[in-house]
């Protein structure tokens, strides 16, 4: 099965979630289309329809970010390029922590779709991690908004960001892991029918 991503940490992570699948990364040739979608599920399904086309095979494709509810969803789908194209992951969550100013209405959730495209059509896996924003980001581990993130499903009292946990901690209750495993469930149950 093809992996829409040159992400070679994207395919071992999703390769230890979904059991007995060999993933491979785009072929070098293939120009990665633009996200031009309004959701998730949108721009999950252009980078798999692409690469669905260019090689005919099995192919997974995913799409995330994070929203915020007292900024209406933003980043959302812009999460990757908040503060610019070429923003770094520390420009993207300065401008998310700017705007919501001391705001104490800090809910969000990470999101993560991943588009399946197989002889048998096209399928969507949605997963979620709830949590809320805090002010003074924290920790060296994950990548993106994670310094910022504390996620609901570690405990509101344990109070760590996504940056400051185990990547397999993370992996368990990840946006991510919650997809890839609702995809493997899938798998198995074609796989038994
Ligand atoms: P993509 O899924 O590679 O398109 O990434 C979208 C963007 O969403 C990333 O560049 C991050 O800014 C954000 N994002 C997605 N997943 C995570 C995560 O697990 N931690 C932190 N930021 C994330």
């Amino acid at each position: 099965m093809i992996l829409a991503t040159r992400n070679q940490h994207k395919i071992r992570e999703l390769e230890e979630i979904i059991p007995g699948v060999t993933l491979r990364g785009l072929p070098d040739d293939l120009e990665s289309p633009p996200e031009t979608g309004d959701t998730f599920e949108e721009n999950a399904l252009i980078k798999a329809r692409a690469a669905r086309e260019a090689t005919g095979e099995a192919v997974i494709a995913d799409d995330s970010g994070l929203e915020v509810d007292a900024l209406g969803g933003r980043p959302g789908v812009l999460s990757a390029r908040y503060a610019g194209d070429k923003a770094t992951d520390g420009e993207n969550l300065a401008k998310v922590l700017a705007e919501l100013g001391d705001t104490s209405a800090d809910t969000a959730r990470y999101v993560c779709v991943i588009a399946l495209i197989d002889d048998s059509g096209e399928h969507l896996f949605r997963g979620t991690c709830e949590g809320r924003l805090i002010g003074e980001p924290r920790g060296e581990g994950g990548f993106g908004y994670d310094p910022a993130f504390v996620p609901e499903a570690t405990g509101p009292e344990d109070g760590k960001t996504m940056a400051e946990i185990s990547p397999k901690a993370k992996n368990a209750i990840s946006h991510r892991g919650a997809a890839a495993r609702l995809l493997a469930r899938h798998l198995a149950d074609q796989a038994h029918s």
